[in-house]
């Protein structure tokens, strides 16, 4: 597709800045007097989000309580932002578990690859994005926050339903 570049020709004499002024000032007022705002009052007010929306993680647990991680590995593997440490662990029975899991939410991308690929359905990307902190180290969710969110999850891309109806 071919790109048109509109060249503005610099004014080559004083010009007054009053009528672009005046123009702005009406243009300001218009949008305070327009019934038809779009400005959402939060966070009294919320949009809400997408069933797709692919926001803060969540780690979920079987019947008793427990992470439904099984440490196999494919989340930090798969994981274009590296951004997920596992440890895995094994007990008598030979389960395995994750004794260390923690996802960096500062660097994840929100790809939602995690989610895709793991075969326990355990972890996935939230519905939700209020995860402000005070430091960088605030964004690093450990096992026991992963699983103590209770948002919604999100609901992958569908092929089958595009346009998410
Ligand atoms: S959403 Fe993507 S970037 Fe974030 S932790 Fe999962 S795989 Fe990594
Ligand atoms: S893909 Fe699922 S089961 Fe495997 S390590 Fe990641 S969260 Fe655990």
């Amino acid at each position: 597709m071919a790109i048109n570049v509109k060249v503005l020709a610099r004014p080559v004499e004083d010009v007054s800045y009053v009528r672009a002024t005046l123009k702005g000032m009406a243009l300001t007022f218009r949008h305070l007097v327009d019934p038809h705002k779009v400005t959402v009052q939060y966070p009294e007010q919320r949009d809400e989000l997408s069933p797709r929306w692919r926001g803060t993680h969540r780690m979920l647990t079987t019947e008793d309580g427990k992470a439904k991680c099984v440490a196999c590995g494919l989340c930090p593997t798969v994981c274009p932002a590296n951004c997920i440490k596992l440890v895995p662990g094994e007990d008598e029975q030979g389960n395995r578990y994750p004794l260390v899991f923690e996802i960096d939410e500062f660097r994840c991308i929100f790809c939602g690859y995690c989610q895709e690929v793991c075969p326990e359905e355990a972890i996935h990307v939230g519905r939700h994005y209020e995860n402000s902190e005070y430091s960088r180290e605030g964004f690093v969710y450990d096992l026991e926050r992963l699983v103590s969110q209770t948002h919604a999850v999100c609901e992958m891309w569908d092929p089958t339903d595009p346009r998410g109806e």
